[in-house]
């Protein structure tokens, strides 16, 4: 496969959903190993994220159109509750809202990568910019052991890198959590959530974390 078939090859599999169960990595493209482990994302979750759409951001639909690339980490030391909660579809205990709660991918602390939901539609991960960003969960419990950990912020790198040149995401915007208010793309219709964050990837974090993806160009 030259470069070209195997990256469009890869980016078909991003969107289309496909079932592959092993890695698959397309020599001499960006992309990193990525192990698919879908959750359910059918009909009723659909209707659900559309509805969300509709009121925080007035547009009926849960197409995204990726502008930005928001990391997280967990709050946990292993992936699998984040798995469950993602995978159950039930209102989220802070704002108590359908859907649950889902981000695009999982980093794991061994470094292995897992996504979730295709990335052409929304999840609910970052208050303001569900409907612009895709969402990286990096299993951890704070900003300095996701970036001490070398596997694990090896392969978040490497994803950002790699979702940065698929969709022309420019390096500014690939943020972190708590720097959400921030973000150029940042709206919300709902009054009472227009200051809402979390404090998760720190600014200063996320400085080095940007310089690191800077280093490699799109060409
Ligand atoms: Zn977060």
């Amino acid at each position: 496969m030259g470069p070209v078939t195997a990256l469009l090859a890869s980016f078909s599999l991003l969107f289309t959903g496909g079932i592959a169960q092993t890695p698959v990595h397309a020599a001499g493209s960006l992309r990193p190993p990525i192990n698919h482990r879908w959750i359910p994302y059918g009909h009723k979750r659909k209707s659900e994220m559309a509805a969300y759409a509709r009121r925080h951001y007035g547009t009926r639909s849960n197409v995204l159109h990726p502008r930005v690339l928001v990391e997280h980490w967990t709050q946990s030391t292993t992936a699998s509750p984040v798995f469950d909660e993602f995978r159950s579809d039930t209102p989220d205990i802070e704002l108590h809202e359908l859907p649950g709660l889902c981000s695009h991918f999982i980093v794991d602390t061994n470094g292995r990568i897992y996504q979730l939901v295709p990335l052409g539609v929304m999840c609910r991960h970052t208050v303001g910019l569900n409907d612009r960003a895709i969402g990286v969960e990096n299993v951890g419990m704070s900003d300095s052991g996701v970036m001490n950990n070398t596997a694990q912020r090896t392969a978040t790198v490497r994803l950002a890198r790699f979702l940065r040149c698929r969709f022309k995401i420019q390096v500014r915007d690939i943020i972190g959590h708590s720097e959400s208010l921030r973000s150029r793309f940042h709206h919300e219709r709902v009054r009472s959530l227009r200051g809402q964050t979390h404090d998760d990837m720190q600014r200063a974090t996320m400085n080095r974390f940007r310089a690191m993806v800077a280093r490699t160009s799109c060409g």
